[in-house]
């Protein structure tokens, strides 16, 4: 199996006790089986309070403040502390990680709802170069055709994303006409006689800005279940952006991102349109929440990334119900 990853992935480390937002506060773990198991054998105070800290349905109680009961005053994971990494439950050892499998290709990167994952891929000076290792690895079935088709236009896709010389709302606009086009094509065509062709030139551009979008983008925000109240108050003063092209670099790895995470994957469900308007969303109302809230810095812009991440990519329900909200299957 090869696992494909950016290679600003591998220099990730996890801040621990310099973290502003831990994932160890207001996110409730539940613990795999395995490590479950292994829970109920550990030995010693350490064993006895895990023990204690699990609900019946083998998830961490949260204590004040929202806290994991295993975190430290100073900011460390006890278990780590005493036991190392390898005594983690599958969740806590992998985020903020994620894995997508198609066929014998595995890609997995750092997601954005962690600062330090945030900070590195905002600041990626070559987000497009990749790492490949070959692994051992469940392989599975997949269309083989399908994911050649989506994978190549997927790469140029991110190659598009990241053109320095084209500015932010043309960049937009060509690739949401791009996913249409691609779903028009993978819906009635032979993919393996006929031949898939976008021309990002020949596209009658209009600005991707406008009212109407921003207010189904606000609806669509609004509609979602908030983990905070201060989120809902933040995007209830977001308006329209105007200054699209400031920042046009960070906002561009940003969208990046977001297509690398999320187009193959729903595409490869046959719903192209899913994955990019998420990626579009995504980078436009982060993008909206800077300007409104003056944020110019890569710190600035990447504490908003992280922020609308942990509301709207994180929460799977949320998730799912902005996928849905560009299915091609919603005609
Ligand atoms: S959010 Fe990221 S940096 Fe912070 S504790 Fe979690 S993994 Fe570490």
């Amino acid at each position: 199996m090869i696992y494909r990853t950016p290679k600003y992935t591998k220099s990730f480390q996890c801040t621990a006790d310099k973290c502003r937002d831990s994932c160890c506060i207001g996110w409730e773990i539940t613990v795999d089986a395995r490590t479950l198991a292994k829970y109920k054998r550990m030995r010693g105070a350490l064993g006895e309070d895990i023990r204690k800290s699990l609900s019946p349905d083998g998830c961490f109680l949260l204590g004040e403040n929202m806290r994991c009961p295993h975190l430290l005053k100073n900011g460390l994971c006890r278990i780590i502390c005493e036991k190392g990494d390898a005594a983690l439950c599958d969740i806590c050892r992998e985020h903020p990680r994620f894995y997508n499998y198609y066929g014998d290709l595995c890609e997995w990167g750092v997601g954005l709802a962690c600062e330090s994952a945030a900070q590195l891929i905002l600041s990626a000076k070559a987000p497009l170069a990749f790492e490949e290792e070959e692994k051992e690895g469940e392989v599975e079935d997949c269309d083989e055709a399908l994911l050649s088709l989506l994978f190549s236009e997927r790469e140029k896709m991110l190659a598009f994303a990241l053109d320095e010389k084209r500015g932010l709302s043309e960049k937009l606009f060509i690739l949401e006409s791009w996913a249409e086009d691609l779903q028009e094509f993978i819906d009635n065509a032979d993919i393996c006689k006929e031949l898939f062709v976008f021309c990002a030139e020949n596209q009658d551009i209009q600005s991707f800005f406008t009212e109407d979008r921003f207010a189904k983008y606000r609806k669509i925000i609004l509609s979602l279940e908030p983990l905070s109240e201060l989120w809902t108050a933040r995007c209830e003063n977001v308006s329209l952006p105007i200054h699209t092209d400031e920042n046009g670099a960070i906002f561009s790895r940003l969208l990046a991102y977001f297509i690398f995470r999320y187009f193959l994957s729903s595409a490869m469900e046959g719903d192209c349109t899913a994955g990019m308007g998420l990626a579009l969303f995504s980078a436009a109302w982060i993008l909206a929440i800077c300007e409104s809230e003056g944020r110019t810095t890569l710190e600035g812009i990447a504490e908003a990334a992280k922020d609308f991440s942990k509301e709207a990519e994180y929460s799977e329900d949320n998730r799912d119900a902005v996928l849905e909200a560009f299915s091609a299957f919603n005609g």
